[in-house]
């Protein structure tokens, strides 16, 4: 990155709790007699107890795996964990519980693959480790010699994907996609609040004192269905303590069903709304002029640009109340400065704008003098780690790799955006892409517009991927490696730098790996010895762990025998002197007006530009989550597929009247490029604005090898077609595709509700969906592809 340059604890571990007040009771008192004899003991109990980290979502919850006759039989939240309630607190979600399932599923690939069909059908036949690896070397080493190491393309996700991109930027390429972690997730978060505020408070580093705040604004942030343990527990703290919320949300969201103020606003006009506030704070002397002076930098400019956004103004842009506007925004300024302005998570919304609304939101919280401050935003702690990397040398990166040029604020450390990749392995401009080598994502079902992401399929000479489950993504592959589930491997040192308390924890497996899974480790080195790269200087994870934690002084051996965690003081959280950003610069400043944007020629304050509206006839495609699932990672789980099946899709009460829709029909979508979804049963609530639709996402599998999770419910990522990219950083946006209903084999046209104000354009049904069109026909004639599609495509 260039500066100038929830509530829904699990059911299992309300279990676990109920076991320990169970023993304590006696109930148990003959099996724990038998612990003494050598009698079987039921379940769980006497079993092998291994410390770790879950990673059934990012959040990196530390967990107690337990392990009987070699099996892990149980997963429960670590005791010492000082985020997730400690002793017989500790919590892990439904999904964290159900790693057991993943570990076990009958569908897992557990031997290296090679495809005999075409590509997408799903045709394999089992080969040798050394069979797929010569390959894969092969392969990657004839693109590189034909056109480049541009000509390689790596898209990753998650801890296994790490060493492997080692090897890729050995090849030369920097066309490797930190995918959808970045490109598809925080990316115009990530720029917004390093621009404004010096350091990142999103992703996995949410630094929001949520249990001390006095008031919370939510912008499109659904806390309580996208649950991580931790966080959602210190939101339930912060409400429970009495802490006021506000929600900015076009859906009555679980965390709406928690606020004082539910504000349902038109998408896309939410920079309107903030601008709207935050000239309202200036106008009105509810900021902190301490603060400000002290530590910001740009008011003049930003109080200028911002007059003229009045509370009526944003009000008839927004959809939304003038005085429910009024009465958000005191309640904001009256908790100052002890007002958690989240900054979210997800921000790869509309393209053009995001960065923006982040910018607001950053700027909003400064405005507050919430930065810093308990119930605000606070600093992390710095947690001394030995800079060690598991690799020796990597070879200079190719200097013909411009796909990131026209995007400024697109970091080194992401590599390339995702849909450029996708556009030059279509397109060979500006170079032939060739190769693909995919880790820890399925991208079918997380990139916008997958009907373009197979048409570059199609154009590849060569696909890999390194992957536990048969996704869609697999079956589009040549050559399928067996990865490893987190329970059967050592990954990184992770740390948690925030509060109440930091800590230093370490993934190490519980078990052996299933089946000729290999460690990510493993296949990298192999991979690199057969590139010719003897890059990997380590024989074993266990040595990058040691050396990493050296600075701490301590051993893997003494944080096994610590019970898996070391806790230490957390400081600096408040202390805005000493702070330091992410660039290293000692002070804390902020910058009300970013001085790098208008180098770039952005504005160096938030702007509203309107995301186009729905063409007539149409809702916008709203998505979110369900609070048992990781996105399409989880569908196939055994447990977490017998609590949600198959999602249901959101249609504002009065929308369905007027169309004779009820609650609980089976409709299936059609998108701007008309394409259509699977059936999907309707929700049919006054808890969705009337230009809307929402789908949960994640469901609608495409893959027949996921026995469980095929065909069940709709894909929202298979109706969104349509995608502008943001001009930051190139993130790909998902709330720009639209949807009609089809009931009953009949298209049927959603009503206007809603007269849409004079700043909105209206999207034009002719500008989208040139590559849909085309797979489309192609579609048509192939009957393999049919697998892939979706009915009525
Ligand atoms: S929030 Fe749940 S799934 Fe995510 S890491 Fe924690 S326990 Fe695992």
């Amino acid at each position: 990155m260039k500066r100038r340059d929830f509530l829904k604890l699990s059911a299992g571990a309300s279990l676990a709790l109920a076991g320990l007040r169970l023993r304590s009771e006696g109930l148990f008192r003959k099996a724990y007699a038998a612990e003494a004899g050598g009698e079987e003991l039921p379940g769980s109990l006497g079993a092998k107890e291994v410390p770790s980290v879950c990673e059934m979502c990012f959040w990196r919850c530390p967990i107690v795996a337990k392990v009987k006759h070699g099996k892990v039989v149980k997963i429960e939240g670590n005791p010492k964990s000082p985020t997730n309630g400690r002793g017989d607190k500790a919590r892990v979600c439904a999904r964290g519980n159900s790693g057991v399932k993943l570990l076990y599923d009958p569908d897992r690939v557990l031997h290296p693959l090679k495809r005999v069909g075409e590509r997408g059908e799903g045709k394999f036949v089992k080969i040798s480790w050394d069979e797929a690896l010569d390959e894969v070397a092969y392969n990657l080493k004839k693109v590189k010699e034909k056109y480049g190491p541009h000509a390689i393309a790596y898209f990753d996700h998650g801890a296994s994907a790490e060493a492997l991109r080692e090897v890729f930027k050995a090849l030369g390429t920097e066309n490797y996609s930190n995918e959808p972690a970045f490109f598809q997730c925080v990316g115009p978060v990530a720029v917004a609040y390093i621009s404004s505020l010096g350091y990142l408070t999103s992703g996995t580093m949410q630094y929001t004192d949520m249990a001390n705040a006095k008031a919370m604004l939510l912008v499109g942030s659904h806390i309580g269905e996208n649950v991580h343990v931790s966080h959602v527990m210190s939101f339930v703290d912060g409400l429970s303590k009495g802490a006021k919320l506000v929600v900015v949300d076009p859906r009555f969201s679980v965390a709406a069903g928690k606020a004082d103020l539910w504000l349902p606003i038109r998408p896309g006009t939410d920079t309107a709304l903030l601008l709207a506030w935050i000239n309202y704070v200036i106008e009105h002397d509810l900021y902190d002029k301490e603060f400000v002076s002290k530590y910001c930098e740009g008011f003049e400019i930003l109080k200028k640009k911002v007059k003229g956004w009045t509370l009526e103004k944003a009000a008839r842009i927004c959809d939304l109340p003038k005085d429910k506007i009024e009465e958000a925004i005191k309640i904001l300024a009256a908790a100052r400065p002890h007002v958690l302005i989240h900054p979210g998570r997800h921000s790869a919304w509309y393209g053009k704008g995001d960065v923006y609304r982040h910018q607001a939101l950053a700027i909003l919280a400064a405005l507050f003098g919430s930065v810093g401050t308990p119930g605000g935003l606070y600093f992390p702690t710095h947690v001394p780690l030995a800079p060690v990397s598991c690799v020796r040398e990597i070879k200079p990166r190719s200097s013909d790799t411009p796909l990131k040029e026209k995007y400024p604020f697109s970091g080194p450390i992401p590599g390339s955006p995702t849909h450029e990749i996708i556009k030059a392995t279509l397109t060979g401009k500006p170079y032939p892409i060739k190769a693909w080598g995919i880790c820890g994502v399925n991208i079918l079902q997380t990139i916008p517009n997958p009907y373009q992401t197979m048409e570059a399929i199609k154009k590849l000479d060569f696909i890999f991927s390194f992957e536990i489950l048969p996704t869609e993504t697999a079956l589009w592959s040549d050559i399928v490696l067996p990865d490893t589930v987190y329970l059967e491997r050592y990954d990184d040192v992770y740390v948690y730098d925030g509060l109440p308390e930091c800590y230093v924890t370490v993934r190490q497996p519980a078990v052996e790996p299933l089946g000729e899974a290999r460690t990510p480790l493993w296949v990298a080195k192999q991979l690199a010895h057969r590139l010719g790269f003897e890059i990997f200087f380590t024989e074993n994870e266990t040595d990058i762990i040691n050396d990493k934690l050296r600075a701490l002084n301590v051993t893997l051996k003494d944080l096994q025998e610590q019970g898996g965690i070391i806790t230490l003081p957390a400081k600096g959280a408040y202390d805005r002197e000493n702070f330091r950003n992410v660039f290293g610069e000692k002070g804390f400043k902020v910058n009300l007006a970013v001085e790098d944007f208008e180098d770039e020629d952005f504005s160096p304050v938030p702007v509203f530009e309107p995301t186009p509206a729905p063409p007539k006839g149409f809702a916008r495609l709203i998505y979110g989550r369900v609070p048992v699932h990781t996105f399409s990672r989880t569908m196939n789980n055994e447990w977490l597929h017998h609590e949600w099946p198959e999602n249901h899709a959101w249609i504002n009460d009065e929308v369905a009247a007027k169309l004779g829709i009820k609650d609980g029909d089976e409709i299936v979508f059609e998108n701007q490029d008309g394409k259509r979804s699977l059936p999907v049963k309707a929700k049919v609530t006054p808890g969705i604005r009337p230009d809307c639709i929402f789908l949960p996402h994640g469901f609608g599998s495409l893959s027949q090898k996921l026995r469980r999770a095929y065909r069940k419910g709709a894909s929202d990522q298979f109706l969104i077609t349509h995608y502008v990219q943001d001009p930051f950083m190139g993130a790909s946006s998902h709330r720009t595709s639209f949807v009609r209903i089809v009931k009953d084999g009949k298209v049927l046209d959603i009503p206007e509700l809603r007269p849409l104000p004079p700043e909105i354009p209206r999207f034009k049904l002719a500008a989208a969906g040139m590559m849909g069109g085309q797979c489309e026909k192609m579609m048509k004639k192939k009957k393999h592809h049919k697998r892939m599609t979706i009915e009525g495509c």
